[in-house]
């Protein structure tokens, strides 16, 4: 099977556990104003690779991935989702550590048909590193051109399948690090079971010069990237909210 992507990184260190091998995937319904890949946002811009070339790709490195594995970023990687499977399949029966680096924002609640074709792929994937983009839906829109909803609904999704997932939040200044939404996001994460490790990831300029290459205007050009007190600040929010919504359900279960 064919699926287009952007480009691989060989060894990745930041995408996952250990040593990884990160395809990047092309096509993105959103429009992230940080997005630092915006040129992987049309599919048409991609290049074409085979299932098959991907497993081949990661075989001459095998040696380096022995504690880490394969992760696929994009992008939106489960706009090819029909790709992921195959890939990951055959990957899985190589033993071989699988990772998704993902919004959800594809997920449709309701639909059947992608509910299975989801949990074919759960099957077979060892860990999701699951961007929350705002935990307040019109700020999420704001920031990235849609609502939240679909995106929480698939963080659900994946915590009821029982696949462990890590949860990144990127901190833009005046975007994202409004205390009481900080919390509330600590407090959704504390109601989940399967989230793992928790990453604020502090916005920087790095992809600005693509918008430019694009023509298209940055839209953060004034945002200045947060400090180290407000990244350590922030988390410290986040784990309150999730400590609290921990106690909560203690409390709840036993009564
Ligand atoms: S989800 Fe990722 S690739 Fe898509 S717009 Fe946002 S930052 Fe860019």
């Amino acid at each position: 099977m064919e699926g287009r992507y952007h480009s691989i990184e060989s060894f990745g260190n930041v995408d996952g556990p250990g040593t990884r091998m990160v395809l990047f995937l092309q096509g993105c319904p959103l429009r992230c104003l940080y997005c630092h890949n915006a040129d992987t946002w049309l599919m048409k811009d991609g290049k074409i690779i085979t299932v098959d070339e991907v497993i081949t790709r990661f075989e001459k490195n095998a040696a380096f991935y022995r504690k880490g594995g394969i992760t696929v970023s994009g992008g939106e990687p489960l706009v090819q989702i029909d790709f992921l499977i195959e890939l990951f399949t055959k990957m899985k029966a190589k033993g071989i550590h699988t990772c998704i680096d993902t919004s959800g924002i594809v997920f449709q609640p309701g639909n059947q048909r992608q509910a299975e074709k989801l949990e074919t792929l759960l099957a077979v994937t060892d860990l999701l590193l699951i961007d929350i983009k705002h935990i307040d839906s019109d700020k999420c829109l704001k920031l990235t051109g849609k609502p939240n909803e679909e995106m929480l609904a698939f963080i659900r999704f994946v915590d009821n399948h029982r696949v462990p997932f890590w949860i990144r939040q990127v901190l833009v200044p005046g975007l994202s690090d409004d205390e009481q939404d900080l919390y509330l996001l600590g407090k959704f994460i504390g109601d989940l079971n399967y989230a793992q490790v928790l990453e604020v990831l502090p916005y920087h300029r790095m992809g600005a010069n693509k918008w430019d290459m694009m023509g298209m205007e940055y839209p953060l050009e004034d945002v200045e990237e947060p400090s180290k007190e407000l990244v350590a600040r922030s988390k410290q929010l986040i784990f309150k909210g999730i400590a609290d919504r921990q106690a909560e359900r203690r409390v709840s279960k036993a009564t």
